[in-house]
């Protein structure tokens, strides 16, 4: 049976299981966990199998390149950390906090969370670690995994993965047009088109404080229209209310104050400058002046990256933004900074979505078969030291037939196929054949490197001057 089709009939197997079992949903793991062996994984995450694995080693590649590129280093961080570290980052009453994480006491009793965002470990690493007496800008980067209690839906997952670029310890405008440049070449070298960044700024948290007490009079006087379902977010956090996909509540959106209004001079000063390198970048852009981003601690630019499918559908695909304050925040020094996260798993849907090139495996020039039990004991020793000598070496030793050894040996476009059957094995030779040619030649055991690479060399001015 095909792969996917034996998945899909294990996940129904498991439905059907769990609909007959399923007396009270909150027991049902703690009191049948004995009994039910659920082949699946947690909602929300999942495998991702070989097939796919090239896109992800292109995106990472990727990643890892404009890294090095624009002097990030690397850092990782553990992807459980302490509770009340997201808490005063991100803040108490956001969505991501209140809804969408995933915290549990350890068996030692400490309040612990599966990090939602890579952004706040990072400066959690950077004030522990003393980086502020590094050169500034401190440019990290990060790749792993986070968690978010989120509504599932394809391309939304529980378990999913971010690529984070943090700029520390500067102030400068032209940061985050570099970040914003940086993330164009990453989309554009993974072969993602119509790209759209938005842009805006939030201010500094004066102007934020004040902007509220605007939009809470007017989100206040349109009460009516917007129902009582709102009353409780207009007082604790009518930002949220610019996320509603409600189409009177979009309208009345539309009509609010505008954060850009309401910005401090530094703040505004620091807007235009940014626009103004973008422009000198020639950077698709808008300025959507409803985008805050949900977390508390985003201060000045904040920005969001889309692509747009043919149907005119748009796909996040990363956001960041300054968040100037965080470190004071975590109780550190006063650290201005930017940050960028790509949403990886995106980054993949997108490639496939428009058949983007995806990492190409090396290709093997080199083919070990073996014939008989003493060859295979041989064999093993030789792949090694040939391997050893960078030399991409395939083989497949649980086949015991030369035949399909050769034709597997075809089937890969190797130069050359090492064979080691008894008589050579008790001799201490291999027979090396050009599979272009198909000539045979045998080689003393202890030479089998030096006359390969001899031979690679040749086969490969044959191939070019064939071209
Ligand atoms: P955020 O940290 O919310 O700004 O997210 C940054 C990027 O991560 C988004 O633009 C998405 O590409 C990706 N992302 C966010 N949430 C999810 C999710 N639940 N599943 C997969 N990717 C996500």
């Amino acid at each position: 049976m095909p792969r996917k089709k034996i998945a899909k009939e294990e996940e129904k197997r498991v439905e059907t299981k769990l609909k007959t079992k399923k007396t009270k949903a909150s027991n049902l793991y703690e009191d049948d966990i004995e009994e039910l062996m659920i082949l699946q994984p947690v909602k929300g995450m999942r495998d991702i199998l070989p097939g796919e694995q090239p896109y992800w080693q292109k995106v990472r590649k990727v990643l890892e390149e404009s890294a090095n590129n624009y002097g990030f280093a690397r850092i990782d961080t553990p992807t459980v950390e302490f509770e009340n570290l997201f808490e005063r980052s991100i803040g108490e009453e956001s969505d991501l906090i209140k809804k969408e994480t995933y915290s549990f006491k350890t068996k030692g009793k400490e309040k612990v969370i599966l990090r939602p965002e890579i952004t706040t470990s990072i400066m959690r690493a950077y004030i522990q670690h003393g980086m502020s007496v590094l050169p500034k800008p401190v440019k990290l980067f990060s790749v792993g995994k986070v968690y978010r209690y989120d509504q599932v839906e394809e391309g939304r997952y529980r378990e999913f993965r971010q690529g984070n670029f943090e700029i520390i310890g500067e102030n400068d405008p032209v940061l985050d047009a570099q970040i914003i440049q940086m993330t164009y070449i990453i989309l554009k070298n993974l072969g993602i088109k119509n790209i759209q960044f938005q842009v805006n700024s939030v201010g500094n948290p004066e102007a934020q404080k004040s902007y509220i007490k605007v939009l809470k009079n007017y989100f206040n006087s349109k009460k009516g229209r917007l129902g009582c379902s709102y009353k409780d977010v207009i007082e604790k956090n009518p930002l949220k209310i610019f996320d509603s996909k409600d189409e009177k509540c979009i309208e009345i959106c539309s009509q609010a104050p505008k954060i850009i209004d309401h910005l401090d001079k530094e703040s505004r000063d620091h807007f235009k400058s940014l626009l103004e390198y973008l422009d000198e970048l020639e950077l698709p852009y808008v300025i959507n002046p409803t985008l805050v981003r949900g977390l508390d601690y985003y201060n000045r630019t904040v920005f969001e990256i889309y692509s747009t499918d043919e149907e005119g559908k748009r796909h996040a695909l990363g956001g960041g933004g300054r968040y100037d304050y965080l470190a004071e925040n975590l109780d550190g020094e006063f650290t201005p900074a930017i940050g960028l996260g790509l949403g990886m798993d995106r980054l993949v849907l997108e490639m496939k979505r428009l058949k983007a090139k995806e990492y190409q495996m090396p290709r093997p020039r080199v083919f070990l078969a073996q014939l008989g039990d003493l060859a295979k004991k041989k064999s093993l020793k030789i792949f090694a030291e040939i391997e050893k000598a960078g030399i991409l070496v395939a083989e497949s030793f649980g086949r015991g037939a030369l035949k399909s050894q050769l034709i597997q040996a075809t089937k890969l476009g190797v130069d050359v196929t090492l064979i080691i059957g008894q008589k050579e094995a008790i001799d201490g030779t291999i027979i090396l054949k050009d599979m272009l040619t198909g000539t045979q030649e045998t080689i003393i055991k202890e030479k089998i490197v030096i006359e390969l690479k001899k031979h690679l060399k040749n086969s490969m001015k044959v191939t070019k001057s064939k071209k």
